[in-house]
């Protein structure tokens, strides 16, 4: 029996009338630089650096004496999941990696805190056995904590909000190197800011989370016309927990995937694997990248024969894929509604322009916040993410589909790839200059900013 994979390339061998040859595998990364300095670099390669020092403090105390005694900048780094330069820095990069983990949990108030480098795939089996889970979890779950919260990382779900939503307090060490923390009733201001807060607040070692008690979800991906996606996509948005899709360029097609609470047993149907879906798209874009009307031909009869998929499980197993295929991203938080009159541009923009394109548009919904930096405040929002295969230069596509996500006031996800400034984001936040006051006081020497957000938040208004 063929099996997908076996089926797009016989399908694509048939639309050329020829045998296929293999592709080339991806390039490894950067080379040695022949210094004495350990490079850093983040998971695209995207961004790099060279710092003086690179530093993993075991305990907090030791975390206050680096930061006490640093020279130039420090910055925080987590996983380097990160696709904007919010790391890069000649100075100190200072991971938590070490001081990761459940620290102390209430079973009745169902909060934890965890230690701030914990990554979120560690975090879901000791919260279980102490009677507790996250809410919600963005696709892949390699991310840290303070990581993911520093950039209002999030899943989907139009009536969840981003995972900085679930914090009730945290603990940072300021530029001095003194621990401070903070809630809603101990400097709320802090609070407001720290939620979201891209490492320029100080460093976080600590964050108490309001989780909820064990779930199990079922998750449900369907295959359907990107025209019927588009007639439901709202008010599924509604009816599921959790709901998003994609569309895959070039094809007419996507994906919707949902997820609602189940006490079904655990469970699952035969998955389609991302990356092998990923590989088999770039094939398709490889040999039909000037027919596309053929190319759409090929990729909607292959997607006609993909089965609908169902799993089962325990919540914090049930949200994240395995990303292999590396890529580069840009992901825009718009309002609500204007997310599928949006979603129509970027797809026209991409398939009349763009044929080198291969890889999905994802969309979510997340719901709105009070977090003074949160792209998601005080609106209800539904995100539109493009990607771009991370050996291949992004920037064309992305030049084309930013004004789209500008022109319907969108805000970028910090983590991701856009070209705004100073100035635009003082825009697009009502609250900036709140959030710009509170960094003054806890760091008035800019210790903790890097070129790039020296450019967002320096006193002259500069852009560099
Ligand atoms: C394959 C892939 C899939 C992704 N999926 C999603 C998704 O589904 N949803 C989504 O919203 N985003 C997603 N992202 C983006 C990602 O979640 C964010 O960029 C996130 O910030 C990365 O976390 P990190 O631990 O790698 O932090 P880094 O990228 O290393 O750092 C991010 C920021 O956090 C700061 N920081 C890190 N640790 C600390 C600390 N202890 N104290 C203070 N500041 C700190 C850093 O200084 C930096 O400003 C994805 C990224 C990739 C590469």
């Amino acid at each position: 029996m063929l099996n997908r994979r076996g089926m797009l390339t016989a399908l694509v061998a048939a639309a050329l009338g020829s045998g296929v040859r293999a592709q080339p595998e991806a390039m490894a990364g950067a080379a040695a630089d022949g210094q004495r300095r350990l490079p850093w670099r983040n998971w695209s390669g995207s961004q790099q650096c060279l710092p003086e020092a690179r530093l993993a403090p075991a305990s907090v105390a030791e975390l206050q004496e680096i930061i006490a005694g640093a020279g130039g900048t420090i910055r925080a780094v987590g996983a380097g999941h990160s696709f904007t330069p919010l790391v890069p820095t000649d100075g100190t990069i200072v991971s938590l990696s070490r001081l990761s983990g459940l620290v102390s949990y209430d079973r009745k108030t169902l909060q934890a805190t965890l230690w701030a480098g914990s990554r979120l795939g560690d975090i879901g089996a000791p919260l279980e056995r102490a009677g507790q889970a996250l809410v919600n979890m963005p696709d892949i779950d390699k991310q840290t904590l303070a990581g993911s919260l520093s950039t209002a990382t999030h899943g989907t779900g139009a009536g969840i909000g981003c995972m900085s939503t679930f914090i009730e307090g945290l603990q940072l060490v300021d530029a001095r190197g003194e621990l401070v923390d903070c809630d809603r009733q101990r400097n709320p201001e802090l609070f407001q800011a720290a939620r979201v807060s891209l490492g320029a607040l100080g460093i976080i070692t600590r964050v108490r989370l309001q989780n909820v008690a064990p779930y199990r979800l079922r998750r449900e991906t369907i295959w359907r016309d990107f025209d019927e996606i588009l007639a439901i996509a709202d008010s599924e948005a509604d009816r599921h927990r959790n709901f998003e899709f994609y569309y895959v360029p070039f094809s007419g097609m996507g994906f919707t995937d949902s997820h609602d609470i189940t006490d079904d047993p655990v469970s699952s149907t035969e998955r389609l694997d991302g990356n092998e879906g990923a590989r088999d798209l770039q094939l398709a874009r490889d040999w039909l990248e000037r027919t596309p009307r053929l190319r759409q031909l090929v990729l909607g009869s292959y997607m006609k024969t993909l089965d609908d998929e169902v799993t089962v499980e325990n919540s914090w197993k049930n949200y994240a894929s395995e990303r292999n295929v590396r890529f580069n991203e840009m992901e825009y938080h718009l309002p609500r509604e204007h997310g599928l009159a949006a979603l129509r541009e970027v797809r026209e923009a991409l398939e009349t322009h763009h044929p080198e394109v291969f890889f999905p548009i994802e969309v979510r919904f997340v719901k709105a916040d009070d977090i003074w930096l949160s792209p998601f405040y005080q609106r209800d929002c539904c995100s539109i993410a493009v990607h771009r295969f991370f050996e291949e230069d992004y920037k064309p596509y992305f030049r084309t589909i930013e004004p789209i996500f500008r022109k319907y006031h969108g805000r970028p996800h910090w983590g991701k790839l856009n070209t705004l400034q100073q100035q635009d984001f003082r825009q697009l936040y009502p609250r900036w200059d709140d959030f710009a006051a509170v960094r003054r006081e806890m760091d008035p020497r800019g210790r903790f900013l890097n070129p790039y957000l020296a450019g967002l938040f320096d006193e002259s208004g500069g852009n560099s």
